[in-house]
C-alpha cells in the first residue's frame, strides 16, 4: 500500500463503512473500489477452480454414476433407449464443458479473459442443460431433471463466480440458444417441460449470481476495511513508538531512549574493546535567563540549542538527547576522549553560532554551554553509569571554572584543572 496521510486513510476507512452500513440490495463501489473488486473476485475465482477441481469433477462423476443409476431404475421400458441417448449427450457435453472451465483457470495468460470465457462456458453449460433435460421423452425423467439442472447450475455458476448482470445475461442467452439449437435441428422437444426448464435456470442463476457478489461485495469491504485499519493501527503504533523515544520540545532524543542506547553502545564497546564518549551539556545561567526573557522564549532557546546540537552530529551512530531541563547529552560511540573533545569545541561554536541573547549571563551576551567530556573503553565490571558520573562531574568542574568552556576527564579518571575555551 501506497503511504497515506491520517486524514486520507480516515476519509477511505469512513466511506467503507458507510458502504458496509448502507443495507442496500444492490450494493455499488465509486472507482477504484468497484475495479479493486473486480480484480479480487476474479483472483478468487481463479484460485477456487484451481484449488478445488478435483473435487468439481469428483462430484461430477459421482454425479453420472447416480443419475445413470436412476435412469436403469425409473426409465419407464418404452423410453429407455432415448433417454439413454440423451443421458449420454448431456452427459459428454456437459463433462467436456466442465473440463473446459476447469481447465483454462490453470492458463495464467488467459486470465484477462476470465470472464469473457467463463460466460461462455455457462451459456454453453445451461443451454446444454436446458436441451438435455427437456429431450426426455419420459415424462418421469423430466421431473427428475429438474434437480439435476438445478445441482449443474450450482456448480458452474457458484465455481465459476459469474455475478449478477453476467449471470442474468447468462441465463438470456442460454435460453435463447437453446430455443435456436431446438428449432434448427428440429429436436424432439417438449415445450412444456422446455419452459420449465428456461424459468428454473434463469431462476436459480440469477438468484444465485445475486446472493453470491451481495456476499462477496460485503466480505470484500470487510476485507478492504481491515487493511485499512492494520494500516492505521501500525501508523499509530509507530507514531508511539517515535513519541516514546523523542523530546517533544526539541525533538532530539529522550532520556529514557538515551538510557537505552547508552547501554547498549556501552556493550557493544565491551566486545568491540572500543571506547565510548559522553559530553555532557549544561546552559549557562538558564534560570536567570527564564526569569528576564520569560518561559516562553526559554522554550525557544532550548529547541534553538537543540538545533545547534543536531547540526553537529554527522556520524550514524552518535545520539544527541534531552538529558532534562535545560542539560542535554551526547553520545558518541567507538569516539576517543580526545575526539570528544573536537565535537564539544564544534558544538560551543554551533551554539555561539545561534546567537541567543541572553541578558542575564554573566559570561556573554548571549546563550552559552558549560560541558563536560568523558570517554571510556568498557572493561571488567565498569558500567555505564560510571562513565555518566564522570560526564556530569566534569561538567560540574566547567561551572566552577567559570562556564561558557570543556573540561574533559582525563584517561586516568582525574578531573583535567585546564578548561577548554573558544577562542
Ligand atoms: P547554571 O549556569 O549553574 O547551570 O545555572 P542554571 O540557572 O542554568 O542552573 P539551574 O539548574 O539552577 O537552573 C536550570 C533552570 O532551567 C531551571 C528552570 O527554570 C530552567 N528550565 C528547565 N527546564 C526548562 C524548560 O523546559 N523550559 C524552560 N523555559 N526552562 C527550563
Ligand atoms: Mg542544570
Ligand atoms: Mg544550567
Amino acid at each position: 500500500m501506497t503511504a497515506l496521510d491520517s486524514s486520507t486513510l480516515d476519509t477511505k476507512i469512513q466511506k467503507i463503512q458507510g458502504l458496509l452500513e448502507q443495507n442496500s440490495p444492490f450494493l455499488r463501489f465509486p472507482e477504484p473500489l468497484e475495479h479493486g473488486f473486480h480484480v479480487n473476485i476474479q483472483r478468487r475465482a481463479i484460485d477456487l477452480l484451481n484449488y478445488s477441481w478435483w473435487l468439481v469433477l469428483g462430484f461430477y462423476i459421482f454425479l453420472g454414476v447416480v443419475t445413470w443409476t436412476q435412469l436403469q431404475v425409473f426409465s419407464a421400458p418404452p423410453y429407455q433407449e432415448q433417454s439413454d441417448t440423451v443421458w449420454r449427450w448431456i452427459f459428454l457435453s456437459e463433462g467436456v464443458v466442465i473440463a473446459i472451465l476447469l481447465g483454462l483457470p490453470r492458463l495464467p495468460r488467459l486470465d484477462r479473459w476470465y470472464h469473457h470465457y467463463v460466460a461462455v462456458i455457462s451459456i454453453s453449460s445451461v443451454a446444454i442443460i436446458t436441451i438435455g433435460a427437456s429431450a426426455f421423452a419420459d415424462p418421469f425423467l423430466n421431473q427428475y431433471s429438474s434437480y439435476v439442472v438445478i445441482l449443474i447450475i450450482v456448480i458452474i455458476y457458484g465455481i465459476g463466480g459469474l455475478r449478477l448482470v453476467p449471470a442474468m445475461v447468462a441465463c438470456m442467452s442460454a435460453a435463447v440458444l437453446s430455443y435456436l439449437v431446438i428449432r434448427h435441428f428440429d429436436l424432439w422437444y417438449n415445450w412444456g417441460y422446455f419452459s420449465q426448464y428456461v424459468g428454473l435456470t434463469n431462476a436459480v442463476g440469477i438468484l444465485l449470481g445475486y446472493l453470491l457478489e451481495r456476499r462477496d461485495r460485503t466480505m470484500f469491504l470487510q476485507a478492504e476495511l481491515l487493511v485499512l485499519e492494520k494500516y492505521k493501527l501500525d501508523q499509530l503504533s509507530q507514531e508511539f513508538n517515535r513519541l516514546s523515544r523523542e523530546d517533544a520540545l526539541t525533538g532530539l532524543a529522550n532520556r529514557r531512549h538515551f538510557n537505552e542506547m547508552l547501554l547498549q553502545e556501552w556493550e557493544r564497546g565491551r566486545r568491540d574493546r572500543k571506547p565510548v564518549a559522553l559530553i555532557f551539556i549544561d546552559v549557562d545561567h538558564f534560570k536567570p535567563f527564564n526569569d528576564t526573557h520569560g518561559h516562553v522564549e526559554g522554550d525557544r532557546a532550548l529547541s534553538l540549542v537543540g538545533v545547534g546540537l543536531k547540526m553537529v552530529l554527522r556520524r550514524a551512530g552518535d545520539i544527541a538527547a534531552r538529558y532534562g531541563g535545560e542539560e542535554f547529552v551526547l553520545l558518541l560511540p567507538g569516539t576517543s576522549l580526545e575526539g570528544a573533545k573536537e565535537v564539544a569545541l564544534q558544538v560551543a561554536r554551533s551554539i555561539q553560532a545561534l546567537h541567543i541573547p541572553h541578558q542575564a549571563s554573566n559570561v556573554s551576551d548571549y546563550v552559552t554551554v558549560s560541558m563536560g567530556v568523558a570517554a571510556m573503553v568498557p572493561v571488567g565490571e565498569m558500567g555505564s553509569a560510571e562513565l555518566l558520573a564522570k560526564a556530569d562531574e566534569a561538567v560540574y568542574a566547567a561551572k566552577e571554572a567559570g562556564r561558557n568552556c570543556i573540561i574533559s576527564v582525563q584517561s586516568d579518571g582525574l578531573i583535567d584543572p585546564i578548561p577548554l575555551r573558544l577562542i
